[in-house]
């Protein structure tokens, strides 16, 4: 055989070679081929528990697609962008991100609604709202220009009003008080003359230590503990401005519209477990580091704020609903969905969980 034969022989079978690979790609089922996404969140990888709801979906959905369906996620520690994830999600960079609707805010008021809002629902009222009231119809209205879809992605529950060094005994302690509160309750806090200042996570601890804050808030006991707020301030109020703090998962649209139907089956079926998850384990983190704060520091004080104190927020909150609802019309149609809702709710959650837990404390029945 010459060398031109050779060579044409060569090509013939490369030709056959790559045509046998090409039929093989098109007749394999698209769910048999390994699907590889990347998802973004706003936490560091060890920040527990709002880390916990990525890291378990990507767990999952590698069980459930028997290691066909691969999600890495990346921290904030790698890609360096927090409160860039749901553009990073809109422009497809990750398929995938997780962080928390209020952080938009400034892109869209209407995203609050899906975190939590001062005086609003608690976490069963709001996740009834959700999947069976008008929630998710709202999140997907008001998500559908960033190019996304939006599911619940855990919850922390009630929060904590926050660690303050001095107690509040009226509206005007509230004055010229220095304090971190972000979001919708930093604008209510704000009305009353508290001076809300923007201060890093990592710089905190130090700022309420050395006086530089007044006061702040966090999250809850779980979470709270790890910053070590307990050991330098001593009134730590109950909540009021975010009752039931939601996280969320973005999904690029085009991303999920192109996955095999199982494998958004598997994804759907992952985020809402570990969206229970996360409540659930935010709430025995708490129970936990209560009690350790409790024993060790039993100087805390746990105090309400005064009911005058409490009108005055929830007046400034109506204010503040009221100046974003006579700007935008979307704003003012949930709200009064919201609202509704809740009124209802509230009713059966008093009945079902109010009257027993007033009755056990009435009883002492955990002496
Ligand atoms: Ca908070």
């Amino acid at each position: 055989m010459n060398l031109f034969k050779e060579r044409k022989m060569l090509k013939k079978m490369r030709l056959f070679f790559f045509s046998v690979l090409a039929l093989v790609f098109v007749l394999t089922p698209l769910s048999a081929r390994i699907v590889h996404w990347r998802l973004a969140m706003t936490w560091p990888s060890t920040l527990k528990p709002l880390a916990s709801p990525p890291l378990e979906v990507a767990k999952l959905v590698k069980q459930m697609s028997k290691g066909k369906f691969i999600i890495t996620v990346d921290g904030k520690e790698k890609h360096r962008a927090p409160f860039g994830i749901l553009d990073m999600v809109k422009g497809g960079m990750y398929q995938m991100g997780h962080s928390s609707s209020y952080y938009w805010k400034g892109k869209d008021i209407n995203t609050v609604w899906f975190t939590t809002v001062p005086f609003g629902m608690t976490p069963s009222e709001q996740y009834a709202w959700f999947y069976y009231g008008n929630g998710m119809k709202y999140m997907r209205q008001v998500y559908d220009k960033f190019g996304v879809y939006v599911f619940p992605g855990g919850n922390t529950g009630n929060q904590m009003g926050g660690w303050f060094k001095k107690e509040i005994k009226s509206v005007d302690d509230l004055k010229g008080l220095k304090m971190r509160i972000p979001g919708l309750a930093g604008e209510v806090m704000a009305k009353l003359g508290v001076s809300v200042v923007n201060i890093p996570a990592g710089e905190l601890y130090t700022s309420l230590d050395r006086g530089t804050i007044d006061a702040l808030e966090w999250v809850g006991p779980g979470m709270d503990i790890k910053m070590g707020f307990h050991k330098v301030a001593k009134y730590y109020y109950t909540g009021w401005h975010e009752p039931g703090s939601e996280m969320q998962f973005y999904v690029n649209k085009r991303a999920f519209d192109k996955l095999p139907k199982e494998y958004q089956t598997m994804l759907i079926t992952a985020m809402k477990a570990a969206t229970f998850d996360m409540y659930v384990e935010n709430f025995a983190e708490s129970v936990e580091a209560w009690a350790k704060m409790k024993k060790e520091h039993p100087e805390i004080q746990v105090k309400t704020f005064p009911k005058p104190v409490l009108l005055a927020l929830k007046k400034a909150t109506d204010e503040v609903f009221s100046e974003y609802a006579a700007k935008n019309p979307l704003f003012k149609e949930i709200w009064a969905d919201y609202r509704a809702y809740m009124k209802k709710a509230r009713a059966w959650s008093m009945m079902m969980q109010y009257y027993y837990l007033k009755m056990s404390k009435d009883l002492n029945i955990t002496q």
